[in-house]
């Protein structure tokens, strides 16, 4: 990978912590449809639930290669856990950006020490995409905020801590941090999901939940605009990578497989049309890893066009995940669609990976406007430099 030594030297240790913890028994967390507690408190203990986290509030102040690194890992080794990584960041990131200082001191440290486990719920039964929609009504009840409505589809729901709510005020949608034990929220299990199986999704109900103004993020009105928005942003950057990390996982348990099985009297790698899907992964492989090098140094610039290259990175990285998780379950034939061969799973939850932090839909319809404007003819390009392609 085109890094620094340094950040080689973090990604092994990400990899030597993946490998032992959760690799290994990521068809168990698959099949049980459960990420055990003990992997969450590695995590936790490991500091890695709070690398994003800046440093004065106890957390790792991982600058976006080095998370990028530890996504991918847990990418590479178990999407659920991975996902667990991103929808806690993005919590902890929301809170960051658009927190008041109260919230920040209170909120960031317990989120970076994984002494609270944060969630992010914004979707519904009856809104996805359109995210601005969303029905669940906040109103003001003289003691803070009453609160509405049915979450669905989040992620890590059974066992967060804290939800990170968007409501309806009269303002607008708007953001909330709900605990889970405020009076009236309850959770009911998702299960049997065809991706991220282990990632443990519950609907989120609130029916009459008080919560106080102190937990109000951000100002009324501002909750999908600016503070999903942040939170999607980074979300979308660790899938973008996590999509690496499943990549990697592909093409070597591919790479392996047809150096192994033999038939018409050689070995499947010698045949040219397995070749030809190691080709197209291996290609794929590359420039996820490009694309997402590119988004991770525009993001530590904080360059405008940061957040472009990163639903760009997100949009490639998950489109070429399902093609070489589709491509590894052919290359491994019929013991490709059976239990004990990852692969497997990889095809489930690289799927996921299209539907999740805007679909891959939207990631075109928002991506044609990016073109629209940058080759608008008599526009000045800068031409490519080494430097922008991450080399
Ligand atoms: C495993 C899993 C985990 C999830 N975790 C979370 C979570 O933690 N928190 C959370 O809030 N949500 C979560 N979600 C929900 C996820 O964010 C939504 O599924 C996603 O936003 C898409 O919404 P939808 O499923 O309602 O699809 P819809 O919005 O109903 O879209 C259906 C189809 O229509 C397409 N479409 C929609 N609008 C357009 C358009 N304008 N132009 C072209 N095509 C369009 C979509 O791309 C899609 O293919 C999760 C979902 C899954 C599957």
């Amino acid at each position: 990978m085109r890094v620094s030594a340094g950040h080689r030297a973090v990604r092994a240790e990400f990899r030597e912590f993946t490998d032992r913890v959760i690799a290994p028994y990521a068809e168990d967390f698959h099949r049980d449809q459960h990420t055990p507690d003990a992997v969450i408190k590695a995590l936790a203990d490991r500091g890695y639930l709070g690398l994003p986290i800046p440093e004065e509030f106890g957390g790792g102040g991982g600058d976006a290669v080095t998370v990028g690194l530890l996504a991918a890992e847990l990418g590479r080794a178990c999407s659920s856990v991975r996902s667990l990584f991103t929808v806690h960041t993005m919590v902890a990131h929301a809170i960051a950006r658009w927190g008041s200082g109260a919230q920040r001191r209170r909120w960031l440290p317990l989120l970076a020490t994984g002494e609270r486990i944060g969630a992010f719920a914004l979707s519904e039964p009856e809104v996805g995409s359109d995210a601005a929609g969303v029905t669940t009504r906040a109103v003001p009840d003289g003691r803070g905020w009453l609160l509405r409505g049915r979450k669905k589809w989040i992620t890590y729901g059974q066992i967060a801590d804290v939800f990170l709510v968007i409501g309806r005020t009269e303002q607008g949608p708007t953001a909330f941090l709900v605990e889970r034990d405020t009076e009236g929220l309850t959770t009911e299990p998702i299960t049997e999901l065809m991706g991220i199986r282990a990632s443990m999704t519950a609907e989120v109900r609130l029916d009459g939940c008080t919560v106080a103004d102190e937990n109000l993020l951000g100002r009324p009105g501002l909750g999908v605009s600016h503070i999903a928005g942040a939170a999607l942003d980074l979300g979308r950057y660790t899938v973008a990578w996590g999509c690496l990390g499943i990549i990697d996982a592909c093409l070597t348990a591919s790479v392996g497989y047809a150096g192994g099985r033999e038939q018409f009297g050689a070995p499947l790698k010698e045949h040219q049309l397995v070749r030809q899907m190691i080709s197209r992964m291996f290609t794929d492989h590359r420039a996820t890893e490009l694309l997402c090098l590119d988004a991770a140094r525009l993001r530590d610039e904080r360059a405008p066009d940061a957040l472009a290259a990163t639903s760009l990175a997100k949009y490639f990285a998950s489109t070429a995940a399902v093609r070489c998780a589709s491509d590894a379950v052919q290359i491994h034939g019929a013991n490709g669609c059976a239990a004990g061969y990852p692969v497997r799973r990889h095809y489930g939850d690289a799927k996921v990976m299209e539907i999740i932090e805007g679909s891959s839909q939207i990631h075109e319809v928002n991506l044609a406007e990016y073109a629209f404007q940058e080759f608008s003819p008599g526009r000045h390009r800068p031409a490519p430099t080494a430097e922008r392609s991450g080399i």
